[in-house]
């Protein structure tokens, strides 16, 4: 599969870009080195947009909100790529998002970019393809970028780790557990959404913004930014403009500040970091030496003829014996 022309990409041409992707996706060794040769290319193109993540629990409304949101950020003159990491789904079709009815209306206007989730394969193998897709879709030019994940396992701390501004869609009612929201990853939003705050919800989902925002308080203090609550109904679309007023102004502050860079420059380098250690793992996985000492090894740990350190140390040692 030859790669596109850079050019091609800078110049918006949709299949170029699709090409693009899947080239990035496949992990054929020669694949991988033209998407590199391609993405170095692109790189000085890359950066340009608004990166926002989005996650919540299955059935919270992501697609919904997303249809509306985006009809709302074209309408302020914004081409928008939506792309998913959804490492739930061992295979395209069996995906908890990648279904191709969601986000119809979205789908077919001419300024959108929808991409399911790359198949198969680890959640940072899926995580380092959703980036690399990324720059991408920045190089041709889409302007905002919403990465949207299922919040039922790790995805959402990959995904608060690759963007500028994560929020999470949450439901009127509950706590935390009923949300089915890890812990720790409400301290990663900067935003909470409550969503369906509509016909009966409500009621309960005012209640709910209060009770969070009081918690909230106390659980942020950063200089940056204090994280905020808000509410909102996908359906009805009401809620959805100060969600984007909120965004706006957190891109704002936090470009003035320096925040903005600050923060992506460190997801850079963690990028690089979490490459270092897949990188390690694949070679060591590959050595023939490993693979042929390693049931003994792992025997002799086993009955504690040697510590499981020495064992480590050898293994470490053959790695390097090719
Ligand atoms: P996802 O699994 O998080 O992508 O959720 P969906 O967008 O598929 O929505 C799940 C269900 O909730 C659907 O039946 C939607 O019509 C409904 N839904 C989504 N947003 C709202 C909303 O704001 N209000 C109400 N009442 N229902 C909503």
């Amino acid at each position: 599969m030859p790669a596109p022309d850079p050019q091609s990409i800078l110049d918006g041409n949709r299949r170029a870009l699709a090409k693009a992707i899947t080239l990035t996706e496949s992990s054929l060794g020669a694949h991988r080195e033209e998407s590199q040769r391609l993405l170095e290319a692109l790189l000085p193109h890359t950066g340009n947009s608004i990166r926002i993540g989005i996650s919540g629990v299955p059935g919270v409304g992501k697609s919904t909100f997303i249809e509306s949101f985006g009809q709302l950020l074209l309408k302020a003159g914004k081409r928008l790529a939506v792309l998913a990491v959804d490492p739930s789904s061992p295979v395209a079709g069996g995906s908890i998002m990648g279904d191709k009815t969601r986000m119809e209306q979205l789908s077919r206007e001419e300024n959108v970019f929808i991409r399911p989730t790359p198949s198969g394969g680890t959640l940072g193998g899926v995580a380092q393809k959703t980036r690399e897709t990324m720059l991408l879709c920045e190089a041709a030019g889409y302007d905002v970028i919403i990465v949207e994940t299922v919040g039922v396992g790790q995805s959402e701390f990959q995904v608060a780790g690759m963007v500028d501004f994560f929020m999470l869609l949450m439901l009127p009612g509950g706590g935390d557990e009923l949300q089915g929201i890890k812990k720790g990853i409400v301290e990663l939003a900067d935003a909470l959404v409550i969503n369906k705050s509509d016909g009966e919800g409500a009621g309960i989902a005012a209640a709910t913004q209060t009770q969070y925002q009081s918690a909230f308080s106390l659980l942020r203090n950063e200089s940056h930014w204090t994280p905020v609550v808000m509410r909102c109904s996908a359906l009805a679309n009401t809620g959805l403009g100060e969600v984007w007023d909120t965004i706006q102004s957190y891109v704002a502050s936090t470009r003035e500040s320096g925040f903005f860079e600050r923060q992506r420059a460190t997801q850079n380098r963690q990028w690089m970091q979490q490459l270092v250690q897949s990188l390690l793992m694949q070679r060591l996985k590959e050595s023939p030496s490993v693979a042929a000492a390693l049931p003994k090894l792992e025997m002799d740990v086993e009955s504690q003829t040697i510590t499981p350190y020495a064992a480590a140390r050898r293994v470490i040692e053959l790695m390097d014996e090719g």
